[in-house]
């Protein structure tokens, strides 16, 4: 996550990975904790489509994984069978 500093409170934060961006509301001006803590929660909320992608990148890996490891232990039933 990328913050940009106004002064001493970050007014926006951006998603290194999605470039998705986050405003902090005029409210936290004078309050930079604040205004952190809210850029993080909705960073931690905003569900990351570049991560998601990785995500399910992974589990196709897996599942290509499992599907080999099956045709493995088919032949070995089928040879099992012939023998
Ligand atoms: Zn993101």
């Amino acid at each position: 996550m990328i913050m940009r500093y106004e002064g001493e409170v970050p007014v926006v934060a951006a998603c290194a990975k999605c470039q998705l961006k986050f405003f902090a509301p005029a409210t936290f001006v004078g309050d930079p904790e604040g205004a952190e803590e809210f850029l993080a929660r909705k960073f931690d909320v905003h569900g990351c489509p570049a991560e998601i992608g990785e995500t399910e990148r992974q589990a196709h890996r897996a599942r290509d994984l499992s599907s080999s490891r099956a045709v493995v232990f088919l032949r070995l039933c089928l040879g099992g069978w012939f023998e």
